[in-house]
């Protein structure tokens, strides 16, 4: 295991490792989760692990709800919360995940070779204000940031460098080990001012002399272009109107009639890697599959920190789920493309189609039309799914998150839909 894998839990058994030693505490999370200190000893750490579904975030809330009063854990259990907020509300807007990555590779083709120079120079951590370029390296180096220093550091480029969004958001995109299209583009988004128009986000000197360890301003370099009196916020960009479209429910298990006496595959992939702990428990698959797609690695440009994290999270996803299936296992890492790849395993294992929990907007979201077209050329299909857990919270995101959250926070503080009863039995 790296050095990263150890402060940032890469299986389910090192998550669940790192959550019962944080349990204790998480009564004193919404006091001290601001600070920002080596090692981050007051935040989980576990978001990477949530991102790829190691464990569940129902898991964690309902084990925080099994040992702490609700009243307790609350801001835990909102943050928590947070991200299926965001998710929710990418996935009925999946056009500024698009708008997104088209406006980062307009920037490259388009912008000011200066402009470009600059961001260069600020994405290695030689923008000139010493805390910022330390969070810089940082990131590069561990693939994690705490909340409040990429607010920060987001707020630094945006309005103190007057560099653009898209690009700042690709970057962290690239290297974050918990990089997700949803939290981490409307994190942006909401940084830059965009996400609650006119809302800025700014990075002030004063906030960041309260909640940083003494070690991170030892080196005073350049905090004066944080001075409160100083930081502005930058023009909003004009953009169209987001469009938001229509729900369309999925179940959590294929129909028997939709599989019928078929074989079929389970196709898992790293946005949940905890299948075996799904409603999908009980399917019969004669074969599971996971797949490093190389080209879209590449493509996005994924950092080698997160690169790894990622290879060690599916195979340990693929390796608890053939023992539960007990099956044949496969990992397969290609460079022919995901779509080819599902379609060729699929033929040559004489497989009707493969059952699979759905992709969000983002890389994989974006590969689903090509998925079932490489299929459907064989008359073969993927029967996609969604978690309950999913299918009731995302299309709650169609306004604010405070709307949101009171509706989560109705249903778990009365213990309604008992989350209990869901994925907890990790003891
Ligand atoms: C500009 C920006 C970019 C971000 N990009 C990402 C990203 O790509 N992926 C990502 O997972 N998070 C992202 N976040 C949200 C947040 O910073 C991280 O989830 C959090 O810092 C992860 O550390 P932790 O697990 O120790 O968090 P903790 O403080 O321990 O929080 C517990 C869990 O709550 C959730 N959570 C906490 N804060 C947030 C938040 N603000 N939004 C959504 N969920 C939250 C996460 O699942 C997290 O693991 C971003 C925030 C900003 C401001």
């Amino acid at each position: 295991m790296d050095a990263t894998q150890a402060l940032f839990p890469a299986t389910r058994e090192a998550a669940l490792a790192r959550w019962q030693q944080f349990l204790p505490r998480a009564s004193r999370y919404g006091a001290l989760r601001n600070r920002v200190v080596s090692g981050h000893p007051d935040v989980t750490r576990l978001s990477a692990a949530i991102r790829a579904r190691l464990v569940t975030t129902e898991a964690f809330v309902g084990s925080l709800l099994e040992t702490h009063r609700f009243e307790a854990v609350e801001k835990l259990v909102q943050e928590l919360v947070w991200r299926d907020y965001w998710k929710g509300w990418l996935e009925l807007r999946p056009g500024v995940w698009s708008d997104f990555r088209a406006e980062v590779a307009r920037i490259r083709r388009q912008a000011d070779p200066a402009v470009l120079a600059r961001a260069e120079a600020v994405m290695a951590g030689r923008g000139g204000i010493a805390v910022m370029d330390r969070f810089a390296r940082e990131l590069i180096e561990t693939g994690y940031l705490h909340n409040h220093a990429r607010m920060w550091w987001a707020g630094y480029w945006i309005h103190v460098e007057r560099l653009p969004w898209a690009l700042g958001a690709d970057f962290f995109y690239r290297h974050l080990l918990d990089a997700d299209p949803a939290s981490n583009t409307l994190g942006w988004r909401w940084v830059a001012g965009l996400q609650t128009r006119g809302k800025a986000y700014l990075p002030r000197r004063s906030n960041l002399e309260n909640y940083c360890a003494p070690e991170f301003l030892a080196d005073p370099t350049g905090l004066e272009r944080l001075d409160d009196a100083v930081v502005s916020a930058a023009p909003l960009p004009a953009e169209s109107p987001t469009e938001r479209i229509a729900w369309r429910p999925l179940p959590e298990r294929p129909e028997a009639s939709a599989l019928g006496s078929g074989r079929w595959g389970l196709w898992m992939h790293g946005e949940d890697l905890s299948v075996e702990r799904s409603a999908l428990a009980d399917l019969r698959p004669a074969v599971i599959l996971s797949v490093f797609d190389a080209r879209r690695v590449a493509a996005f440009g994924m950092a080698s920190p997160r690169v790894a994290y990622l290879k060690t999270a599916l195979a340990d996803g693929l390796d608890r789920a053939g023992r539960h299936f007990a099956c044949h296992a496969e990992a397969c890492e290609t460079g022919e493309g995901l779509a080819e790849t599902l379609a060729r395993v699929a033929q040559e294992r004489g497989l009707a189609g493969w059952v699979a929990m759905r992709p969000s907007v983002g890389p994989l979201g974006e590969a689903i039309p090509s998925i079932e077209a490489a299929l459907a050329r064989d008359g073969r299909r993927v029967l996609w799914c969604r978690r309950r857990w999913d299918e009731q919270a995302w299309p709650q995101a169609s306004a604010g998150f405070f709307g949101f959250w009171e509706k989560a926070r109705r249903r778990l503080s009365a213990g309604a839909g008992d989350p209990r009863q869901s994925e907890l039995s990790f003891r």
